[in-house]
């Protein structure tokens, strides 16, 4: 599908667009060219030009990945062949929830060391804006107030195309050299600018190591 070419630029909002204009293709033309499957764990996965073997229906199996790159070896070991892999991703978007801080009760705060270190945040800029959770009435003594999403999105370019029978680490490092941003590194700039904490980020994605919760994939 012409339409659902990767894009450098792709965001998670560009993504839900890709996924909205991929279903109403396949509806008009009555015959499903592309896999768009959101489930619960906020995991999405797009799948374009799947005019082969597995082009023909939707299917709703899930499979628990840690990241985004993990994503295709769950893929893979569903036994479909990194061929089709290569040539249908168009990007991988995981998603997780941190909540947001309480503005009637937070106060600014410096991060301690132990906090940066575990997060693998060598400095800090500036402007950053990194508040701590305290509690009040209005939070229910939570120090917190509703959530919001921190997104992982990964473009399939063609060097990641070329790797889709490499180790999760290797996918995972030339996503990264090509400008994904993490979810920890999605998390790490809300904290900094006083929306949620550091401890709720490392709360939601871990510390010095991937998230271990797992987002599911959806095929
Ligand atoms: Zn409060």
């Amino acid at each position: 599908m012409a339409d659902t070419a990767p894009s450098a630029k792709l965001t998670f909002e560009g993504a839900q667009k890709l996924l909205a204009a991929a279903i109403a293709k396949a509806k008009e033309i009555n015959q499903p060219q592309c896999i768009c499957i959101v489930d619960s764990g906020g995991f999405l996965l797009t799948m374009g030009r799947m005019d082969g073997a597995y082009g023909m229906s939707v299917e709703t199996a899930l499979r628990k990945a840690q990241t985004a790159a993990s994503a295709i070896q769950r893929l893979r070991d569903m036994n479909i062949e990194p061929s089709i892999l290569a040539t249908s991703i168009n990007c991988i978007v995981g998603q997780r929830l941190v909540r947001r801080v309480c503005h009637e009760c937070c106060r600014p705060a410096e991060p301690s060391e132990e906090l940066l270190e575990s997060l693998l945040i060598a400095s800090i800029r500036s402007e950053s804006q990194f508040v701590e959770a305290r509690g009040c009435p209005a939070c229910g003594d939570t120090g917190y107030a509703g959530r919001t999403p921190i997104f992982e999105v990964m473009t399939m370019t063609d060097e990641l195309s070329e790797l889709v029978d490499a180790p999760t680490r290797v996918i995972e490092q030339m996503a990264i050299s090509q400008g994904m941003s993490t979810l920890r590194e999605s998390g790490i700039a809300l904290a900094a600018a006083g929306i949620t904490t550091l401890d709720e980020v490392r709360r939601v994605v871990g510390g010095k190591r991937r998230a271990t919760r797992g987002f599911a994939v959806a095929s």
